[in-house]
Order: structure tokens, then C-alpha cells, then sequence
């Protein structure tokens, strides 16, 4: 029977009721692979990208195209700043390069997301340096693997009245604030720290404006 139907199939081979289901699957396999692209953003599992897709597929003239030409675009244009380690779409980044920012203020933070998250709060007005991570033994994530070389250097150069240290609220978070604390110790610099109004084991990125505003306003010397 399955031989008069897909004559292409060995005569007598067994054909697996799941790959006669693939062949019938109504997506191809393109948008198919779109999906499985979509489903592995942050926050967005299988049956968000399928519908995600969907609502892409029938705007393919305007959403889509809009989507790819910004994707596009970030993709050619997306460069590391050399003085902070933010991602963006120029170097020196727009934080860097902005003369409105104070320039003898650094906020340290973990990631760019964090950055994007405290920027996002239009508090602070200095400019930022990321580290690439946080210290962690149990990861095998040491000094020499995160921007605190880079940081020192920037604070060498002088010119710099304040370093804020912005780490996340975790135990790793907060031994990474340490050990640059400790490091900037013999510096003529100011080193605060985000106070903790942040809950414990909470991430910056994940924060809303006013928890972060009040963390940032409360901020306070390393003891
Ligand atoms: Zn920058």
C-alpha cells in the first residue's frame, strides 16, 4: 500500500509512522527553522516563536521586511566600545561619546545588559565600564578573565572622581564589588556600591525603573 503511494520507498521497508507525520507537518522547513531561531530568545519558548512567526508570515510585506532590514543592519554595524565594553552601533559608544556625561564618573557592571538596565533609568549620568562577568571560582571565571585590567588603566589615567561599583545583588556579585574595591583601595578615588535595596539574588537586568532608581540614589562607600 505505502509502496503505490510514495513508489520512492524500498519495496518492503518498514516506514516509521513519525516520518510519515513529518512529511505531512503544514509548516516547511524554513519557517520551521525560523521558529527553532525565535524559540531560543530569552523569554520566548516554542509556542511564542510559532505565534511570533505566524504574525511575521502575514505581514511578510511590511513587519518582515521592516525586521530584517533592522536585523541586518545591527548585524553589520555592531562593535564593542573600546573604552566601556558596551555593544553598539559605533566606537566610541553613544555613552562615551556623549560630552554631556560626567566624565569623572565610572559605574561598573557586569554585563551590557545591566548597562542598557540602569541606562534605561536615565539616573545616572556618568559613563560605564563592563566587565564581561563576575568572579567565580565555581565557573572557573578569575580576574584575569573580566575588564578589571581595563578599568584600573582608566582610573590611572586620572580624571576620575568616582568608581560606582553596580554588580549584581548575588554572592558572586558582590565578590567581584570586593576584590575591585580592594583593588582601587590605594587609588584617589571614591568607591560606592548600589545599596541593597536590590533583593537578594537579583539580577539588574531584570529590575523595574524605580527599585534600580532608589538602589542607585542610596548608594554608598565600601566599608
Ligand atoms: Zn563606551
Amino acid at each position: 500500500m505505502l509502496n503505490v503511494l510514495w513508489p520512492d520507498f524500498p519495496p518492503c521497508a518498514a516506514v516509521p509512522i513519525y516520518r510519515l507525520m513529518a512529511s505531512q507537518d503544514p509548516r516547511g522547513n524554513e519557517i520551521e527553522r525560523l521558529a527553532s531561531s525565535l524559540a531560543r530568545l530569552p523569554g520566548l519558548g516554542p509556542r511564542s516563536a510559532r505565534r511570533a512567526v505566524l504574525w511575521l508570515v502575514k505581514r511578510r510585506d511590511t513587519a518582515l521586511v521592516d525586521l530584517l532590514a533592522s536585523l541586518t543592519a545591527v548585524q553589520e554595524s555592531l562593535v564593542e566600545c573600546h573604552v566601556c565594553g558596551n555593544v553598539d552601533t559605533s566606537d566610541p559608544c553613544h555613552v562615551c561619546a556623549d560630552p554631556r556625561r560626567d566624565q569623572r564618573s565610572i559605574c561598573v557592571v557586569e554585563d551590557v545588559a545591566d548597562l542598557w538596565a540602569l541606562d534605561r533609568a536615565k539616573l545616572y549620568t556618568g559613563r560605564y565600564h563592563v566587565l564581561g562577568g563576575r568572579l567565580s571560582a565555581l565557573d572557573g571565571v578569575g580576574p584575569e578573565d573580566l575588564a578589571i585590567g581595563s578599568l584600573l588603566a582608566r582610573v590611572e589615567e586620572g580624571g576620575i572622581d568616582e568608581v560606582v561599583l553596580a554588580m549584581n545583588a548575588t554572592l558572586e556579585g558582590q565578590t567581584t564589588a570586593h576584590y575591585i574595591a580592594e583593588r582601587l583601595e590605594e587609588r584617589p578615588v571614591r568607591v560606592t556600591q548600589l545599596a541593597h535595596g536590590l533583593p537578594v539574588g537579583g539580577e539588574l537586568d531584570y529590575m523595574d525603573e524605580g527599585t534600580l532608581a532608589q538602589a542607585l540614589r542610596a548608594r554608598r562607600p565600601v566599608t
